[in-house]
């Protein structure tokens, strides 16, 4: 449905447009009018306006979600706005205490909404600090993060995003801003509340101090997914960073073999030219990898991206894995060992860029006492059913209190399947398959992956309390429900209907 012209004087002087906005994986998008504010005053007009006219508003970061996060399809019956909040992209301080909160030496970021990870850690590094937190790629937005409380791979240590975030400003529907802290209820809802509440316009995040531009890291190869399991967890204590590559493709007893990667920051005096280290062209990811320019390393992956070059390409890192194991301890800038996937721009079009095809990640977490055999089994069933993930990545996670949150004391294991047009009612098959085995083992799943969950698995997955809070929430502060996305509409909208629901939707 069109969106009312009355809405037109909201929007004047603010970038806007028309355009396909897609999920990260591109297997899930739709044509949306965009607005792009560039002022927290441009971003209130727009949103009183929609409140007045009944428009619905989808919130959009960086559109790193692989699914339908940050996406909305047009409605017969309602209007819909993408809110791209990309232009409140300025970072307003950024102060550092020998002596924080919990008497240990941190720093604080305060930054829009839009700002994303790699404004951010441009900013702090020459002056010796390092994000607490930060996903595979430095693409997203904070706000967007926080929205989906995201986690790195030290998550074990220092939890999720929304652990380190001290005040946020949130522009509510009716264009309102508040300030909220971690004291306040409203916060446990907003932070991992995939932008259905409102709008995160500012932040202040903790970071943290470090002594080199480096961190130490260290291979160690695992024999199977049990055996990788118990070395991260005997490792826990003396690294930060923790992750496993996972060769999904491995059989019997070595199934889920791989290599873990555990990284540790390093001591004061350890490296002997930090601003050197720290200086922004020592941490930048080289311009061509094998000879050939970076942008375009895609195209031949393209080739590689099939079971077969796929199934080899494990097996070379897996005995690669081994000699590293021998290596010992090296050294890697922060930028390397955090964003490796920023290695290879766009290497997602190795999944193929013709509609219909793309990228799905399926990312169960797990309680640790479930963990393995559940692993153990998923691997197994997409095996027999035809189906190896390309890239699996085990990490181990620690449980916070935000209400929608995915964190546990356990693991999770994200695996990436090549979607086409042939494959896809197969593939979304085992999806469901794979989600009543999580589901018995009293799995979760992440919002930030997700295209797939239907309202009958958020029902048995997450805690019925907190998700009838977090709706509480909602109803108090969007009665007319005009913060929706897609995601909503699968997963939220329908969870309290008095019906039995399905466990997967598509
Ligand atoms: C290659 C790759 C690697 C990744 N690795 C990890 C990882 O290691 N760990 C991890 O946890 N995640 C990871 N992610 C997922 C990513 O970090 C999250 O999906 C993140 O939320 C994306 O932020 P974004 O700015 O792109 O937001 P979007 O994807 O655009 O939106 C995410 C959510 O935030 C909402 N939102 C956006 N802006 C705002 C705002 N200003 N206020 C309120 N809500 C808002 C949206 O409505 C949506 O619900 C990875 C993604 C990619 C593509």
């Amino acid at each position: 449905m069109q969106i009312p012209n009355t809405l037109g004087k909201a929007l004047a002087h603010i970038p806007q447009g028309y355009r396909f906005i897609e999920g990260w994986g591109m297997v899930s998008g739709s044509h949306s009018r965009t607005v792009r504010p560039e002022t927290v005053e441009q971003l209130q007009a727009v949103m009183r306006a929609c409140q007045a006219e009944g428009v619905l508003i989808t919130l959009r970061g960086s559109g790193c979600s692989y699914g339908d996060a940050s996406h909305t399809e047009s409605l017969p019956d309602k209007p819909t706005l993408v809110l791209d909040l990309t232009g409140l992209n300025k970072i307003l301080g950024f102060e550092r205490y020998a002596d924080s909160s919990d008497g240990k030496p941190a720093g604080y970021a305060n930054v829009q909404g839009g700002v994303t990870f790699g404004q951010l850690w441009k900013h702090i590094l020459p002056q010796g600090h390092w994000p607490r937190v930060v996903p595979g790629t430095m693409e997203p937005t904070l706000a967007g993060a926080a929205s989906m409380n995201v986690h790195g791979k030290n998550n074990f240590m220092v939890g999720a995003i929304g652990s380190n975030i001290r005040e946020l400003d949130l522009v509510q529907p009716n264009g309102e801003l508040i300030t909220l802290k971690p004291t306040d209820e409203l916060f446990g809802a907003v932070i991992g509340g995939m932008g259905l509440l409102g709008c995160i316009t500012r932040l202040e995040m903790r970071t943290q101090p470090v002594n080199s531009g480096n961190v130490a890291v260290r291979g160690i190869s695992a024999t199977s997914v049990g055996d990788m399991m118990e070395s991260m967890s005997d490792h826990e204590d003396e690294a930060y960073y923790s992750v496993g590559w996972v060769d999904c493709f491995s059989r019997g007893k070595a199934q889920g073999r791989g290599l873990i990667h555990l990284a540790r920051h390093l001591d004061p005096g350890e490296d002997s030219e930090p601003d050197k280290t720290c200086a922004l062209s020592y941490q930048q990811l080289p311009g061509s990898i094998l000879g050939f320019p970076k942008n375009e390393v895609w195209r031949p992956l393209r080739i590689l991206n099939r079971d077969l070059g796929m199934r080899n390409l494990n097996r070379l890192k897996h005995w690669m894995g081994k000699r590293e194991e021998k290596k010992g301890e090296y050294l890697q800038s922060h930028a390397g060992f955090n964003f490796l996937l920023d290695f290879v721009p766009n290497w997602k079009f190795a999944y193929g860029r013709k509609h219909g095809m793309g990228l799905l990640q399926y990312q169960p977490f797990l309680p640790d006492d479930t963990a393995q055999g559940v692993f153990e089994e998923l691997l197994r069933l997409c095996q027999k059913r035809g189906f190896v993930s390309y890239l699996g990545v085990l990490k181990r996670h620690r449980p916070d209190d935000f209400l929608l949150t995915h964190a546990l004391d356990g693991w999770s294991l994200a695996m990436d399947f090549k979607v086409t047009p042939k494959n896809r009612g197969r593939l979304l098959d085992l999806c469901n398959e794979m989600t009543e085995i999580v589901l018995v083992g009293e799995g979760r799943f992440y919002f930030a992956k997700d295209l797939v969950l239907g309202p009958g698995a958020m029902r048995q997955a997450f805690d019925e309390r907190a998700v009838q809070k977090f709706l509480a929430h909602k109803q108090e502060l969007d009665p007319d429900c005009l913060m929706q996305s897609d995601q909503y509409r699968r997963v939220l909208e329908p969870y309290n209907a008095p019906v039995d629901l399905p466990l997967t939707h598509y």
